[in-house]
């Protein structure tokens, strides 16, 4: 498989007097890759790191240490020209909040200049109105119905969905969408999602699927990568993970998703009994909250091994000796 995006051993640390003038490792020797038309979800609960991973990627952050390539290169070795209209031409983010997008007080077709701007300079004004008009009617939407409005005259699911339409405009090789239809109700989130897959397998649009929902992480991706606090604990293959979680973080994720199958209950997710510094802890952070924590658990991470094909794990339960 071509490989879009690898990230080796990437560590963000945070020092901040926000917490008390310690050190937070936010994130911690993360390493993962992204194939050409694969969707990847990154899936964990606020303060996992899986939004600085995605402001890493974008460039917004440097990491510490570690190396972030873009189709084999090292994006911090791109000069301010080659970021601009090569990087950011190729890979395009969309974000939670779409109404945070907009201006309140301008047309929605503005969001759009920026693009031509900085990416399709030579586009002829006739060609422009074109191009805009079939992106629009390539997420769903119908131009007439949207051209010359207002934000507040559209719904949230109809500017997310110009928001997409803009990003793919440029037809990037890879598309972030952090928490990109969590704002949104439930059947514009799965029509979202639906639309992400149609263009993976048109045009081979690479994914990040950033998301604390389980359940949209299982439906949309091809491999999943399941962060806690910084650091990756389990990842592989959609089907393994879920069929097979082996984390006791994965498998306190998946209790918390309802099973249409049987009666319903909603158990929740443990409340969190973790130490206030639990970035402090040397070995693994999930260790306060962990059923089967021992002593080794927290003097050393554990290793990420194998365990089937495609399918990896961080946790002593699966560490032999
Ligand atoms: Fe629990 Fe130890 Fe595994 Fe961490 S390494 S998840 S504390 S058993």
């Amino acid at each position: 498989m071509v490989l879009v995006l690898e990230l080796e051993h990437v560590t963000k640390v945070f020092t901040s007097g926000l917490f008390g003038g310690y050190e937070v490792r936010a994130v911690d020797d993360v390493s993962f890759e992204v194939g050409e038309g694969e969707i990847v979800s990154l899936i964990g609960e606020s303060g996992s790191g899986k939004t600085t991973i995605g402001k890493l990627i974008l460039r917004l952050l440097k990491p510490t240490s570690g190396r972030i390539l873009f189709r084999g290169e090292d994006i911090w070795s791109f000069d301010r020209e080659k970021l601009r209209r090569y990087y950011y031409k190729n890979v395009q983010a969309v974000f939670q909040d779409p109404f945070a997008s907009f201006n309140p007080l301008h047309k929605v077709d503005r969001v759009f200049d920026l693009v031509f701007r900085n990416f399709l300079r030579g586009v002829a004004p006739g060609e422009r109105e074109e191009l805009i008009k079939r992106s629009l009617e390539s997420v769903g939407l119908n131009p007439g119905e949207v051209l010359g409005k207002y934000p507040h005259q559209l719904s949230g699911g109809q500017l997310q969905r110009i928001l997409i339409a803009r990003a793919l405009l440029v037809e990037p090789s890879l598309l972030i969408a952090d928490e990109a239809v969590s704002m949104l109700d439930a059947s514009t989130r799965i029509d979202i999602l639906n639309l992400l897959g149609e263009f993976r397998d048109k045009f081979g649009t690479s994914v990040i699927f950033i998301t604390h929902d389980l359940a949209l992480g299982y439906y949309i991706s091809d491999k999943i990568v399941i962060m806690y606090r910084g650091r990756i604990v389990e990842w592989g293959d959609a089907e393994r993970v879920f069929g097979n979680p082996l984390h006791p973080y994965t498998r306190m994720l998946l209790e918390s998703v309802p099973d249409l199958s049987v009666r319903w209950e909603f158990k929740g997710i443990e409340p969190e009994r973790e130490e206030e510094r639990v970035y402090e802890i040397k070995g693994c952070r999930f260790a306060p909250r962990c059923p089967y924590a021992r002593k080794e658990c927290y003097e050393k991470p554990p290793q990420t091994i194998e365990i089937e094909k495609n399918h990896h794990v961080a946790c002593y339960l699966y560490l032999k000796g």
